[in-house]
């Protein structure tokens, strides 16, 4: 500014001595002259800030003359200043969709209208949104079902939502929304597909408990009834007797192989001890005969190598269930194998039956509890439905499978293949 004025003063300074010795016009035109140079001289200047303000690179250095390059130089600092805030906001904001994006929940950003303002790649699965098309929607015109419309328009959104969504019909979400930032709302969507069968799954288990547990003791109940009221002989007497044993007997059974499987549930991961497994095949095997009362053929095939590590009471408690039930299952005159095999991949333990055989549909579900092919034929052997189940879990715990193999007619296979880790003397 102040250099404008001491060059318009320059332009007078020399236009006054042209105009008093040479003449007034030509002092005047030297004053004009000088002025049309400065303005010259400011218009290249305004036209150059005009052509950078219409497109502010702060990469090209912005260079004005005389004055000009100062406020060029303020300028290009502040625009530079704005871009770098810019970016760093830009670079929060990725982070913060980058980790809305890693959440493992679904997550719907919702305005107060409910139009879709952010939604994570987890929640587009989950609700079959596609957020690059669906943003600004209405959630409620894209996701239909009739209580996730009714629960958003309630409004109460004390308690989570609980959705079985029409596209995944085995999945089980529960839908949380969270008001924030005056009436926008946050939607967290949690697969509780897991949770929701492990609830099942106890619900079914107290169901069946109770169920088994209640046959046996309504008998029991009505033979005492019956006892109390009628006056009966002693061989009626003896005969109800008898049966009430039988029933306590079941109870007893189906609430000690309860508490085996929740011993074996609960407990640490299994010893490493080495089992005997000559003297364990001969244990098995007396004890199958004892059972059998001679009425089956028991064979032994073993190559007589190798033993197994891990505890001794859960491996014989798992082995001796398949061994039982291949004698309960197998008519009189059947052939009952205990197989035992090394190599270098592992152990197996097999019990081959000639008995009735299984239906392939029954196999995938014989180590659920509570599970029989045919209940009838399961109690009158004396079984309680849990045996498999004790197996299955007894064998998990030292890395083992049980693979089944049978045939309707024809028998059965129960094969335990252990590890290599498992087995010792190999
Ligand atoms: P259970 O106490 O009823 O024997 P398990 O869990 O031991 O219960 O076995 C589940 C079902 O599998 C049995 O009810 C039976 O139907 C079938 N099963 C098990 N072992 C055999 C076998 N060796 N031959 C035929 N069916 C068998």
């Amino acid at each position: 500014m102040i250099r404008a004025v001491l060059l318009a003063l320059l332009a007078a300074a020399v236009a006054v001595p042209v105009g008093h010795f040479v003449a007034h016009w030509a002092g005047w035109s030297t004053f004009c002259l000088g002025l049309a140079l400065q303005m010259i001289f400011h218009f290249r200047n305004f036209a150059r800030l005009d052509r950078w303000s219409r497109q502010p690179l702060v990469d090209a250095s912005l260079e004005g003359e005389g004055e000009w390059d100062n406020i060029f130089g303020r300028l290009y600092r502040h625009e530079k200043d704005l871009r770098d805030q810019i970016a760093r906001r830009d670079q929060e904001i990725a982070m913060l969709i980058a980790a809305g994006q890693a959440l493992t929940d679904g997550v719907v950003l919702l305005d107060t209208q409910n139009h879709i303002m952010f939604c994570n790649t987890t929640a587009e699965t989950q609700l079959g949104l596609k957020v690059a098309t669906d943003r600004g929607q209405s959630i409620v015109n894209l996701v239909r079902q009739p209580e996730f419309v009714a629960y958003l328009e309630a409004g109460d959104f004390s308690r989570p939502l609980t959705l079985r969504p029409e596209r995944y019909k085995d999945r089980v979400y529960a839908i949380h929304v969270i008001p924030y930032a005056g009436n926008r709302r946050l939607m967290q969507i949690k697969d509780v597909t897991q949770a929701d069968r492990l609830d099942q799954t106890r619900r079914d288990f107290v169901a069946n408990v109770s169920h088994e547990l209640r046959t046996p003791l309504t008998v029991l109940a009505g033979f005492l009834e019956t006892m109390q009221e009628i006056d009966l002989d002693d061989d009626e007497r003896r005969r109800y007797l008898g049966m009430m044993a039988d029933q306590s007997r079941r109870m007893q059974s189906i609430v000690q192989d309860l508490l085996t499987l929740s011993s074996i549930e609960s407990a640490p991961p299994p010893d490493n001890d080495v089992v005997d497994m000559a003297s364990l095949i001969d244990k098995l095997r007396r004890d199958a005969e004892a059972l059998s009362g001679g009425r089956h053929n028991i064979v032994v095939e073993s190559d007589g190598r190798g033993d197994l590590r891990g505890s001794e009471p859960e491996l014989i408690s798992a082995l001796a269930n398949l061994v039982t039930n291949a004698v309960r299952y197998t008519p009189a005159g059947g052939k009952i194998t205990l197989h035992w095999q090394t190599s270098p991949q592992g152990a197996e333990f097999a019990v081959q039956d000639t008995g009735p055989g299984i239906d392939p549909k029954h196999i995938p579900r014989l180590t659920e509890r509570f599970y029989r092919v045919d209940r009838g034929r399961s109690r009158d052997s004396g079984g309680t439905g849990l045996g498999l189940a004790i197996v299955k879990h007894s064998l998990n715990r030292h890395q083992a499978q049980l693979d089944i193999k049978s045939e309707l007619g024809v028998g059965s296979r129960f094969a335990a293949r252990f590890p290599a880790s498992r087995v010792a003397n190999g």
